[in-house]
């Protein structure tokens, strides 16, 4: 097998970390560069492949929703959460979504009086969130953004840098367009905890082909700084993912058809289609290893995430460096939660 040149440094990688990943009969890999901790799939998908894999209906229904209504709740509070962290460092002002998705976070924002915009690369959702919510969305490469320079006072990135061709002209883009003392918050599903390397390839957040970066902590603090800001804080515990993806990737290992719980949550066409196959003795079996693993899951979550900080996602909060002293609440934020 070829080897790959990293995306982050150029150092050329001969081995694949996984391989033999499989998605609609395709075949892939993952690269992982050990000068920048962070893993690459090959063969990337290209454009035209990738708007397939995020057109509607496999990655959202119409509406942009993707989960079924009791999941909802859930969704709205966890919105909710992440709203609360980044009033934590600012009350108020400017903020851009980049991957809003459906707009469910921003429409939260705008109600709790934050000036919002978006980004979202599917275009029909992106028009959807415009209709709904009212909110300026726009679609495509980072160069092509109509934004003012230096106008926002937070972005954020929630699971969406792994998903994008181009990480490195993203982030540059986030600093050329937040204010002196703006803040930006990145999360990533981490490549390096323990739930990713017991699951290897069966390891639920690797999602190959829609992942095509696969971050560790590490090597997405380093290439943050490296485009211009200082990380303040970094959480390793997400209830809304860390303790999901040990389950689902316990029931992955265990030999239960991939991701098969995840299509029970998902409202899409595609998975009730998947469901509607499954005998009902295999979904006697599902809801007897839920029961017994579930436990398990968020104790497996907390302890990677608080005893060896290595959890399930990384969620950075980063500054401008140059203006570090301009942010609310600097003194003593530089903390591993
Ligand atoms: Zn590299």
């Amino acid at each position: 097998m070829a080897g790959v040149i990293c995306k982050f440094c150029a150092s050329e990688i001969l081995a694949p970390s996984l391989s033999d990943i499989t998605f609609s009969n395709k075949r892939y890999s993952v690269f992982f560069c050990n000068r920048c901790k962070i893993g690459m799939t090959d063969p990337e998908p290209n454009n035209s492949q990738l708007s397939k894999l995020y057109e509607v209906g496999k990655y959202r229904e119409k509406k942009g929703r993707r989960f079924v209504p009791f999941i909802e709740y859930f969704i709205i509070a966890f919105r909710h959460f992440r709203r609360r962290r980044i009033e934590l460092f600012k009350k108020n002002g400017s903020i851009l979504d980049i991957g809003c998705g459906r707009g469910l976070f921003l429409h939260i924002m705008k109600q709790h009086g934050w000036d919002v915009s978006a980004v979202e690369f599917d275009k029909p959702t992106a028009a959807n969130v415009s209709e709904t919510f009212g909110i300026n969305c726009i679609s495509g490469h980072p160069d092509l953004w109509t934004f003012t320079a230096a106008s926002f006072d937070v972005i954020t990135l929630n699971h969406v840098l792994e998903h994008v061709p181009w990480p490195l002209e993203m982030l540059n883009k986030c600093n050329s367009l937040l204010k002196s003392g703006g803040l930006i918050v990145i999360s990533v599903p981490d490549f390096s905890s323990i739930q990713a390397s017991y699951g290897k390839e069966n390891w639920f957040h690797l999602d190959i082909p829609y992942h095509l970066s696969h971050f560790t902590g590490d090597g997405l603090m380093r290439v943050i700084e490296q485009h211009g800001f200082e990380v303040v804080k970094v959480r390793r515990f997400d209830l809304e993912y860390s303790p999901f993806g040990w389950l689902q990737s316990l029931l992955n290992s265990a030999g239960v058809k991939k991701n098969l719980l995840y299509s029970y949550i998902l409202d899409m066409e595609w998975s009730k289609r998947l469901i509607k196959d499954v005998s009902k003795f295999y979904v006697f079996i599902i809801i007897f290893l839920f029961i017994f693993f579930a436990p398990i899951s968020l104790m497996l979550s907390l302890y990677e995430s608080y005893v060896k900080k290595r959890g399930g996602v990384t969620e950075v909060f980063a500054i401008k460096k140059d203006t570090l002293s301009d942010i609310v609440g600097t003194d003593d934020n530089t903390k591993s939660i």
